[in-house]
Parts: structure tokens; sequence; C-alpha cells
């Protein structure tokens, strides 16, 4: 039998300051030395691997260490854009201006993006272990399209090439793959379309479980005025997850604690595994056994608790990293209060 409330990470944890900077979102690495730079890589991630399992999380991550952004660490390995030329562009809806990469040429992709970090994962934990990407329609906004003439055709070339890095992350050895989407929060109803169509497409033949990811972003100011602008209930879920709950998709993210997301919308989502967002990754402040065992409790009222995983509501990467680590033990000794109360 499955461990009662696994917990888990979004996906994303702090870089050490020997890694790269700290406490940003595309922070530059440390070492220029190519090889030096893989090292350092290797030992933030085995770092994270370690405080993980210390804080009693179930499925493990590789915290995202080895890229620099989690959308550009794919893109990175993807021939067809050019990285030289950025534009500026309007982004998750013109909440922020961003200079992108553009696609120039048919998208392939160059190499695995991710397998040394996925070996490195599977080879430093016996637990179940879960890996990130990007997922396709938060990939197209995130670059300027010269080439594919409209969104959805352009995610449909990146789920074709998500699809053979998830592969070779099974092959890898991973349990879980997630597909992180939080632009499915944004363009709500070409979500239910075409952007989860490209997700099933991303997903094509894999065994192991798979994710969605859908986030209000990361605890950094642009977002934190976005959400001001969402009034006293934010219903977007409520437009994806029915799409969601028909699709072949197994596990379903989203936030929860200091959110304002209304816990009934959960019932859109009969028969998936729900990953409930327990950690604010907007606030300094480390959340307490109770409350995150309460916050599980409140998610009971409509969900069986063999669905319920215990999540953060989205990455940890821009936090402080000493309490990115309390934040973790809060989470593992949140999800054995819940266990307690509720076995
Ligand atoms: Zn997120």
């Amino acid at each position: 039998m499955r461990t009662l409330f696994p917990a888990t990470i979004a996906g994303s944890l702090p870089k050490p300051p020997w890694l790269a900077e700290t406490h940003k979102l595309w922070p530059q690495w440390r070492a220029s030395d190519p090889d030096e730079q893989a090292a350092a890589k290797a030992d933030a991630t085995l770092l994270w691997i370690k405080e993980q399992e210390d804080a009693g999380l179930t499925v493990i991550g590789d915290g995202e260490q080895s890229r620099q952004h989690f959308v550009h660490g794919f893109l990175e390995n993807v021939d067809g854009i050019d990285r030289e030329h950025k534009v500026s562009m309007g982004i998750r809806d013109n909440r922020y201006q961003a200079m992108v990469p553009q696609v120039i040429a048919p998208l392939r992709l160059m190499q695995r993006a991710h397998q040394t970090e996925a070996r490195i994962l599977r080879a430093h934990t016996q637990r179940q272990t879960k890996f990130t990407l990007p997922g396709p329609m938060t990939i197209v906004d995130t670059v300027a399209d010269q080439v594919y003439g409209d969104r959805a055709s352009l995610a449909m070339a990146f789920a074709d090439l998500l699809n053979v890095e998830a592969r070779g992350l099974q092959a890898d050895g991973i349990d879980v793959i997630q597909f992180d989407e939080p632009a499915f929060n944004v363009y709500t109803a070409d979500a239910a379309t075409w952007g989860i169509e490209a997700l099933e497409r991303a997903c094509d033949g894999l065994t192991i479980t798979t994710a969605v990811h859908i986030c209000y972003g990361y605890g950094i100011k642009a977002n934190d005025d976005w959400k001001t602008t969402l009034g006293g209930e934010w219903r977007q879920y409520e437009q994806v997850f029915p799409a969601l709950a028909s699709s072949s998709i197994d596990q379903v993210s989203f936030e929860r604690f200091n959110s304002h997301v209304p816990p009934e919308i959960i019932a859109l989502l009969p028969g998936k595994d729900l990953m409930v967002g327990v950690i604010d990754v907007a606030s300094d402040q480390v959340e307490t056994p109770e409350q995150i065992a309460d916050t599980i409790d409140e998610v009971l009222a409509f969900a069986d608790k063999e669905r319920v995983l215990l999540s953060t509501n989205c990455g940890l990467a821009p936090m402080d990293r000493n309490i990115a680590s309390q934040k973790l033990k809060a989470l593992g000794a949140g999800a054995e209060l819940a266990r307690s109360r509720h076995s």
C-alpha cells in the first residue's frame, strides 16, 4: 500500500551561493569553467536530495539545481532558437515584460536536456523520484515565434521535443514526470483546449505517473501585484480543471495555503491525484505542521484521502536557503501530522 499523504516539492529549490547568485530567478553561475560548473551542480543536487530525505519527503526531486531557469534550462538544448538576438515580449498576458529568445527555424532537440541530473537523482535516493519539465503552453509564452505562425502549432512542436526528453527520463528510472504550466492560469480558455492537447502529446507513451503543476507563480513582486487584481476568490482553475479531469494526466497540483483558491473547486477533479499546495512560496513565514494538516483537513471535505498529496504552492528558487530548508522540514512534519490524524 502506498504511503498516505505523500509529500513532494513543486520543483525548484534555492541554489547555494557557491553554485550561482542567490535570491534570483535567473541567476548567473559562479564557475565559468564547464567542469567546475558541472561539479557544483552535482554537489548542489546531492545536497538537496539529502535535505528532502531528512525532511521526510516521499517523492524526491533534483531541486532544478542544474538549470538557470525552469523554462530556459530545457530550451538551451533546442535547435531552431536564436538565443543571441532576444526581443522584448509581454509574457503571462503582459504581467511581465521579458527579453525572450526567438524561434527562427523548425525545432529539434539537439541532445538530452536533463539526463545528467536525472541520473544523479536516481542514483542517490531509494525513494520515488520526480522530474519537472516546462509545459508546452508555458514555453510558447516564453519565446517569440517567427516560424510556426500560431501558438497552438508551436505548442505541438515543443510537445514532440518534450516527449523525447520525457521518455528519456522514464528510461533513466524517474517515477513521476511533472509539466509546469503556470500559463494555464492565465490563458484559461486556450489551456482547456490546445493547452491540454499539447500536454497529452508531451506525455504520449509514458507509462510512469504524469503530473501537471499549475500555479500563481513565484513569490516575486510582479506576481504579488497581479494577485491583488484577481479578486477575493481565485477561480482560474475552474476553467481548466474539467478538461484536465477528462485528460490522461494522473496528478494535478494547485495552490491552496494562503491563496484565494476556493477549496470546493477540487471537486472538479474526480479521479485525479491532487497535489495540494500547503506551503506559501510568497512568504518567509514558516508554516507549522498544524497549519499544514489543517489545510489538508479542508481539502478532505472534497476529496478522498487516498488521492491527496502535499506539495509547495510553487517552486522555492528565489527564497532564502535557510527558510527553504525550514519549509521542507515543515512539509514533512505536516504530512506526518496529517497521517496521524487520518490513519
Ligand atoms: Zn509554480
